[in-house]
């Protein structure tokens, strides 16, 4: 093994932007850890908060680090506490590394542990050659999973929890947002079972791709009356669940309108500024609507999951990637992210 990776790290004195480096050291592991030779890692709206260096990672985050989290790689050394792991595994990562002891982490809740540390953000990640992680933060990947797909496990996660929380199997479903979140949710629901989903957004072409990826009916939100679209697909009575990747106000509202009453909405997206509910009485309380949020995944369940809806008939995973470049032309790859390319960005090292 070289003595010297490369990899992309946020700077102490750097305002803006990531530093690519071809010296850095290979991370040394401890008993509990596994050291992994990163194939390639995708890019997630998180990466780019700490590149702007915005007020959630001035906060959160201390420089120097190695950014990424999303990632596929193979274990090549194992700490010597590590028997469920060994060298030649194929792995990808959950990026909430929890404690272990707090309330939730004892409670079967370990994705909301109190104390989380953040693989890629609060410790050195995986936009590099090679990066350690806790082998229990690790997920053994099957050989039919090609790398760029597992890299897909921890972004769309989160769509994933959104459908397992809104428990779609034999209900019909609106899912707002439609970018790669939406669309996997859109294809979640209807690998496990939801009878109708209704998809929407604000653009046509991404309408489009989530009748690819499964959704029975596309409504453009801007474009007509969702709520009472809505009403007309399911008999006059509104959708079972609704899934909001958009974390938008007016999405927010809208649908809670197109809930039926009893119906269950589940938050995905996040909002970046207080909302507001512009009706609580009578589209949530009187209707006894049930309001929940989902944060990452659940560990594992997630990603068995996930792993069941990429070999289903509906998730496309070229329709969820955006493009693929090598890591040292990774401001390639942020100028189609902010040209508005829509899709996951892959870096290879
Ligand atoms: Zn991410
Ligand atoms: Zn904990």
């Amino acid at each position: 093994m070289k003595d010297t990776m490369c990899g992309l790290v946020k700077e102490v004195n750097a305002p803006s932007g990531l530093v690519y480096h071809t010296d850095l050291s290979i991370p040394e592991i401890n008993d509990d850890e596994v050291l992994i030779k990163v194939h390639c890692s995708a890019i997630c709206g998180t990466d780019l908060h700490i590149m702007e260096w915005d007020e959630w990672s001035q906060k959160r985050i201390k420089a120097p680090v190695t950014v990424g989290h999303e990632t596929a790689g193979e274990i090549v050394a194992v700490g010597k506490n590590v028997t469920e792991r060994k060298v030649g595994d194929r792995v990808s990562c959950e990026s909430h590394i929890p404690c272990g002891e707090c309330y939730f982490c004892k409670n079967g809740m370990p994705h909301i542990c109190k104390n989380v540390k953040l693989f890629g953000c609060t410790q050195n990640g995986a936009f590099a050659e090679y990066a350690k992680i806790r082998w229990d933060c690790t997920f053994l990947l099957e050989d039919d999973v090609t790398d760029e797909a597992a890299c897909m496990f921890e972004p769309m996660g989160a769509g994933i929890h959104g459908v397992e929380a809104a428990e779609v199997n034999g209900k019909t479903v609106l899912v707002s947002g439609c970018g790669p979140i939406g669309l996997t949710a859109i294809s979640a629901s209807k690998t496990f079972g939801a009878v109708k989903v209704i998809a929407c957004d604000l653009i046509d072409e991404k309408l489009e791709v989530a009748k690819k990826m499964g959704a029975d009916a596309v409504l453009n939100s801007a474009k007509c009356d969702l709520p009472a679209e809505v009403r007309t697909l399911t008999g006059g009575v509104g959708v079972d669940a609704a899934i909001d990747i958009t974390g938008a106000e007016p999405a927010l509202n809208s649908a809670l309108k197109c809930l039926r009453a009893a119906g269950r909405l589940v938050c995905v997206g996040l909002p970046t500024k207080p909302i507001t509910f512009h009706d609580m009485t009578d589209d949530l309380v009187y209707r006894e609507v049930q309001l929940t949020g989902v944060s990452g995944r659940k560990i594992w369940e997630t990603w068995e999951d996930f792993a069941k809806v990429m070999k289903g008939p509906y998730f496309k995973l070229d329709q969820v990637i955006g493009g693929r470049f090598p890591m040292k032309d990774f401001e390639a790859a942020l100028a189609q992210i902010h040209s508005g390319v829509p899709g996951k960005m892959i870096l290879y090292p």
